[in-house]
């Protein structure tokens, strides 16, 4: 049976020693929580480090590691201190990690960094590898893996890859500065599916794929590597019924079982009636936005000084990646500011700021939640926040306010709470007072929308959801039929050419023979591909046929002294070997005087296109513009052009990053048909990368060996990846060497 693989930096599980005996204990984040059914269900594992480094360990320690973590289901990838130092504090957390949160002054690109990243990503690759059977599914989590699915995928085809990143995804405006932007993206489009929290970061994603890597991209799915990619958002919940069951309990819990924190909050509320306290937790991190939202907090009592000695700030600050150094000088920011602050403000019996540097176990985290009546969650920049969620489940009274950040993902769907911009404070501290004076009906009814949906949405369904997604993504029938042409298939092509009597190659040029140019009169023949079309061309048996959207004078100045047939225009004229130019069909180009006007003002409002004018047709080239701007002019350019084609005499060719008006009934497919009629061929090849060569290949016969240049979708029988391999491909069929 197939099974499921779960990779993350770190593994589930905290080792512990209890009478010298090393035991691994699951831990009970969000994350382990949303994938445990899938750990546990068959023989499903989980990839990741252990938290100890290798050197830290002897050889029989690491066996101990194995064993335990064995129990929990888990396999470790080992690494070394410097493997930490420089994969994960180094380019992780200082260069992703703010890179991703739009921290650019905080950025660091360092290529030892890189390097370890790279290593570290083959690392779990290596662990993964040795852990699959040919079928199984992994789900590769977050940001320190980003290069992990493509590592996978390269070596064992047959899996099913999904990614999630937990971090927001930047604008591509960020994400470009990264000096190996092009290979994170390769990495994560490894995937069959990638997922982020919210929409906005999928369309930053596909944005930043489309610009990059210039690669088509349909509405969420992209065309890569003879692969379809889908990208999709699944906002990650939290454990719904062990956040509400445990307040619920913790109201039950007899007054001696109640901790200390408890105890002194209970007292707290004895002592000053009526006061109250807002809560703030998170880890100290500079996404968090934590100064900021304790200099708010200090604004909100100056603009409302009836509130001094009336309500009181809870901060808890979880200690994190302490050995980075913009969390230590964070770390000094917020102590000093909260000394500051407590300095100027407090009273004999009122402290504004209760001040908690440390983490607390579940039941006092339960407690804080429980106790407060506001909770501000005040992120600059975060990608989901699951503090937000938790207060939410936590409220078993129909009441408590919560203060959310438009920054985070979570206000994408807990639109309920109060959302504010975090560098607001005169909005926050509005925000606050609201908070405070909210009539009980209101906060019961927000609340209980809230409610209902971060209990519906739980962590659970995201990981069920995310699966079921992986699946149908997978599932998908491959658009393209076509085979990638291998060297054993081109040598039963040679073989095939060496026999025949009476040969014909049809060869698309821009994109084909030559590669594509910003300007399409750059794009001239190059000495190589003479020499090897006329090289080809001294086989008596053998007809070259150029069959282009090229007007007649260009094609004629390139070819027009060669023994070759020619056609052009898309195949509105046609000059056999040595015999006169003719038009397959008789055509008016009045249409043109009507049509150009439009393209005009497009080419116009659209910095870097052009319009080139054929004999029979307008083209509106749009290579140099922008990718956004180009799929939303082409889009509105199709839309005019169409309204404007009346009749079926003319057509509109969506080309490579060229539109193209033309008569219908010209394409090349009507033109290799008029070859193919006349002259009875045993051999056939023909090769393009546009659209309009698509018709040469559905109208020829079955026989003949049609190759699309480009793996998109196509009806050719086989597809090389890019033009330049296309004179090597020549001179392998027809064995001229090169010279
Ligand atoms: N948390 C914890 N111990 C603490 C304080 C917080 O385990 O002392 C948990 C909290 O319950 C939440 C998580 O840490 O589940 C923080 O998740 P969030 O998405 O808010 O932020 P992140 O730290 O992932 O950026």
């Amino acid at each position: 049976m197939n099974k499921t693989i779960i990779v993350s930096n770190r593994l589930p599980v905290d080792l512990k020693y209890i009478e010298d005996k090393l035991i691994a204990k699951s831990s009970t984040g969000g994350l382990a929580t949303g994938m445990k059914s899938v750990h546990s269900e068959g023989n499903g594992i989980w990839v990741g480090w252990s938290g100890m480094a290798e050197e830290d360990m002897n050889e029989n320690q690491k066996l101990e590691v194995d064993r335990a973590l064995a129990n929990e289901k888990c396999v470790q990838v080992p690494l070394t201190n410097a493997d930490i130092d420089n994969y994960y504090y180094g380019f992780s957390n200082t260069a992703l990690w703010p890179l991703f949160h739009y921290f650019q002054a905080y950025t660091e690109f360092e290529l030892d960094h890189w390097k370890s990243y790279v290593e570290v990503n083959q690392k779990f690759a290596d662990v993964v590898l040795q852990q699959v059977n040919d079928g199984d599914t992994v789900w590769v989590h977050d940001y320190q893996l980003l290069l992990l699915p493509q590592m996978l995928r390269e070596k064992n085809p047959t899996l099913t890859i999904g990614f999630f990143l937990h971090i927001p995804y930047p604008s591509y405006e960020l994400f470009r500065t990264c000096p190996w932007r092009d290979e994170l993206l390769h990495g994560m489009l490894g995937a069959d599916l990638v997922g982020f929290h919210t929409y906005g970061y999928a369309r930053h994603f596909i944005s930043s794929v489309s610009r990059v890597k210039g690669i088509e991209v349909n509405f969420n799915e992209i065309s890569y590597d003879n692969r379809i990619i889908k990208v999709d958002s699944f906002p990650m919940g939290i454990d719904y019924d062990r956040y509400h069951n445990a307040a619920l309990e913790h109201k039950k819990r007899p007054e001696e079982s109640k901790s200390e924190l408890m105890k002194s909050i209970d007292f707290h509320n004895k002592s000053n009636d009526g006061s109250k306290l807002i809560l703030s937790i998170d880890r100290m991190d500079y996404t968090k936005g934590i100064p900021n939202r304790v200099k708010s907090f200090e604004y909100f009592l100056n603009k409302y000084p009836e509130y001094k000695g009336k309500v009181r700030l809870v901060m808890l600050a979880v200690p994190s990646r302490e050995n980075v150094a913009q969390y230590q000088l964070l770390k000094r920011e917020t102590d000093e500011l909260v000394g500051r602050i407590n300095g100027d403000l407090s009273t004999i019996s009122w402290t504004p700021i209760w001040y908690f540097y440390r983490s607390l176990p579940f039941d006092e985290l339960i407690d804080l939640y429980v106790a407060s009546d506001v909770a501000m969650v005040t992120p600059v920049r975060d990608g989901m926040n699951l503090v937000a969620k938790e207060y939410i489940a936590t409220r078993t009274n129909e009441n408590g306010v919560l203060i959310l950040s438009e920054m985070a993902g979570a206000a994408k769907e807990m639109h309920e709470a109060l959302i504010v911009n975090p560098n607001n404070f005169d909005q926050i501290a509005d925000s606050i007072k609201e908070a405070l004076e909210m009539p009980a009906e209101e906060q019961k009814t927000r609340l209980e929308a809230l409610q209902k949906r971060i209990s519906r949405y739980d962590v659970e369904r995201w990981a069920g959801e995310f699966l079921k997604s992986l699946k149908a993504a997978k599932d998908v029938v491959p658009v393209q039929v076509a085979q990638k042409l291998t060297p054993l298939k081109v040598s039963e092509i040679a073989d095939h050419y060496k026999l025949a009597t009476k040969k014909l190659f049809l060869l698309d040029y821009d994109g084909t023979l030559a590669g594509f140019k910003n300007n399409p009169s750059d794009a001239i023949p190059t000495q190589e591909l003479y020499d090897l079309l006329d090289k080809i061309n001294e086989d008596e048996t053998t007809e070259i046929a150029i069959i282009s959207g090229r007007d007649r004078k260009t094609l004629e100045g390139w070819f027009g002294h060669k023994n070759y047939t020619l056609v052009t225009d898309h195949g509105a004229w046609l000059r056999k070997v040595g015999a006169e130019w003719g038009m397959l069909d008789q055509m008016k180009s009045s249409w043109k005087e009507n049509i150009r006007p439009v393209i005009e003002s497009f080419t116009d409002s659209t910095p870097g296109s052009l319009i080139e004018e054929k004999e029979y047709s307008l083209a509106w080239h749009y290579r140099k513009v922008d990718a956004d701007m180009a799929a939303l002019r082409t889009m509105e350019l199709k839309h005019v052009l169409k309204s404007l084609l009346i009749n079926n005499a003319l057509s509109v060719l969506d080309g490579n990053k060229v539109l193209e008006v033309k008569n219908s009934n010209v394409n090349k497919g009507r033109a290799a048909t008029r070859l193919t009629n006349e002259t009875e061929y045993d051999f056939i090849f023909a090769i393009g990368d546009d659209w309009t060569d698509e018709f040469m290949f559905e109208e020829l016969p079955e026989s003949a060996y049609t190759v699309k240049v480009g793996n998109v979708k196509t009806v050719a029988s086989y597809f090389i990846n890019y033009s330049t391999e296309v004179l090597d491909l020549l001179r392998d069929i027809t064995k001229v060497q090169r010279q």
